[in-house]
């Protein structure tokens, strides 16, 4: 099968631009550990009511969640990233047969054929 990986490419590049900049709007790059993301508190320094402070604490766990499902999600691109540097990319990881294209392009991450997605 030949697929058009430039189109895939460019598909991962653009979700990944979009996963990032979402991801600075809920935590910052860990200076220590780049590519590892730490959730940010509510920016809101003033002094807060204590119905406020709840508040607060809901967000950053809200913040702490959102953070993790954009790092996976991160991740996954990275992967595919990754795969289509190596030669890899487009293969199931479970039957190491080509994924449909039409998953492809649904899913540019997609590491699964229909068959073996979960
Ligand atoms: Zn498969």
């Amino acid at each position: 099968m030949t697929i058009d990986t430039n189109n895939f490419k460019d598909k991962l590049l653009a979700e990944k631009t979009l996963v990032e900049k979402e991801l600075s709007t809920v935590a910052r790059k860990n200076p220590e550990n780049p590519g590892d993301f730490e959730p940010v508190p509510d920016t809101d320094e003033r002094p807060a009511e204590r119905d406020e402070v709840a508040d607060k604490l809901e967000s950053f766990e809200e913040n702490i969640a959102i953070t993790r499902q954009l790092e996976a999600r991160l991740g996954e691109i990275n992967s595919a990233l990754d795969a289509l540097q190596s030669g890899t990319y487009g293969k199931c990881s479970v039957c190491e047969n080509d994924i449909e294209i039409e998953r492809l392009e649904a899913n540019p991450s997609a590491t699964t054929c229909k068959a073996h997605m979960k």
